[in-house]
């Protein structure tokens, strides 16, 4: 491995744990260590800090009430018993950090504490989560610039770029509020349609329902209204990155877009995955931020050596199909695509440093959506708008079906991970999600569960 900044002890590719299936090759070994809040399955039990190790979770909770560690790991470990990871997240990055030092040293191998954490595993099977945070606002992004292309072009062929693509972090304000974590299904959403050939707009459930594959960003230590995070500050703001699907009903989207952009498009459910990983564990994975040769230059505020020498992430993200009829076929969900986060526009820290440059305050826990992230050849794409050319290019999946967009049924899961030569593999988990049939409307109004 390279002499990369931000590589400690806890990165060494020679660690093994004591917890045997952390060393098997899987998302969770020793180097990863990423957080959630979860608890046991079907029980009442109030949500707290977990920590991934293997095929098990080690509940922080738990530990904090042996205290095992002192000082700023200590203050860290406190934090997880919290049933959100806000204020640990609102720490800062040196708190986490020493709690990932401590946490490394007592799950590795012939560690003195093994005996005290080793009651404290609870397999990932008996688990539930919920977010890992209380998302106060949701901002998402639009920082692929292989996707904003593509998809402009299918509205704009002449110019799918608009001017201020390259200059500008381009965002939209999201909705904290339908945030849910892996394992939400959620009804196909109505709207109002105005497809092609249509008279007049009218209601009814979106027909090009849609996944989009992209990273998140929780925010760590937040900033005060009225002042902005300098771009070599601006990792010190960001806990750490998670799976985002922000689904998308085409139809819906492309009636009410113009001229404030997406609204009930995109607000019906957002997906993310429970565990959350540090920045501080994707040290190893680290790239240089470029641009191609003759590519307008980044604003001043939005450019650093930092940023030119490490500041991209080299995380392979994939999405995954299941049809209903391969579900019960047995059949393993089918990858759809394959792309990079390496491959983005902007960085998380451009992305953060942007949103706070006119002092727009953020807090903890607050989610950042990095933009649908598409790679630069066509299968690639990170959505089905993409992968099926607008719909005019049905996908293959095995026992002969076909998709342009998301059937009811359907289950769609994200996956990511970063692998490197010399380094232990590091995974995220997955965001996992089923569409279910809308619901029908009853007397001129929507009926959802429980009413
Ligand atoms: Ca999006």
């Amino acid at each position: 491995m390279s002499a990369s900044p931000g590589l400690n002890a806890t990165h060494d590719p020679q660690l093994r744990s004591w917890v045997a299936s952390a060393n098997a090759g899987g998302d969770f070994p020793l180097q990863n260590l990423p957080f959630a809040a979860f608890r046991r399955a079907g029980t009442g039990e109030a949500f707290r800090g977990g920590v991934a190790i293997g095929d098990q979770v080690l509940d922080l909770g738990a530990l904090h009430a042996a205290a095992p560690f002192t000082g700023a790991a200590a203050q860290a470990l406190g934090a997880c018993c919290a049933p959100a990871l806000n204020a640990l997240m609102g720490l800062g990055t040196g708190p986490a950090s020493a709690l990932r030092a401590a946490l490394s040293a007592a799950l590795r191998t012939d560690a003195a504490q093994q005996g005290l954490l080793q009651r404290l595993l609870v397999p990932q099977g008996e688990c539930e989560y919920r977010v890992a945070a209380d998302v106060g606002d949701f901002t998402d992004f639009y920082a692929s610039i292989h996707h904003a292309t593509t998809v402009g072009r299918q509205f704009r062929p002449d110019s799918p770029l608009l001017p201020n693509y390259k200059w500008v972090p381009i965002a939209y304000h999201g909705r904290a509020s339908s945030v849910r974590v892996s394992g939400f299904d959620f009804h196909r959403p109505w709207g109002q349609l105005s497809p092609k050939g249509a008279t007049q707009p009218f209601l009814a459930p979106s027909r090009r329902l849609d996944y989009e594959l992209e990273v998140g960003i929780f925010v760590g230590r937040g900033n005060a209204l009225g002042t902005r995070v300098p771009l070599q500050e601006a990792e010190e703001h960001i806990f750490g990155l998670c799976l985002l699907n922000d689904w998308s009903a085409r139809d819906i989207q492309g009636w009410e877009y113009q001229p404030l952009g997406p609204f009930l498009a995109k607000n019906f459910a957002t997906t993310v995955s429970p565990w959350v990983v540090t920045l501080e564990a994707l040290a190893p994975f680290r790239a240089p931020f470029t641009r191609p040769a003759g590519e307008p230059a980044v604003l001043d505020y939005l450019d650093g050596e930092g940023v030119r020498r490490g500041g991209a992430f080299d995380i392979t993200l994939e999405v995954y199909l299941q049809t209903p009829r391969m579900r019960a076929a047995g059949v393993a969900a089918q990858r759809l695509s394959q792309s990079n986060l390496r491959d983005a526009w902007w960085t998380p820290a451009q992305m953060l440093t942007h949103h706070t440059v006119n002092g727009c305050n953020l807090a903890p826990g607050d989610l950042l959506g990095t933009g649908t992230q598409s790679g630069p050849q066509p299968e690639q794409g990170g959505s089905l708008l993409e992968l099926s050319a607008g719909g005019a290019q049905p996908i293959a999946l095995p026992g002969g079906e076909q998709r342009t967009f998301l059937e009811d049924g359907d289950r769609v899961t994200l996956r990511g991970f970063c692998a490197r030569e010399g380094c232990v593999r590091i995974g995220f988990g997955e965001a996992a999600g089923t569409v279910l049939p809308a619901v029908p409307l009853a007397g001129g109004r929507l009926r959802g569960r429980g009413q």
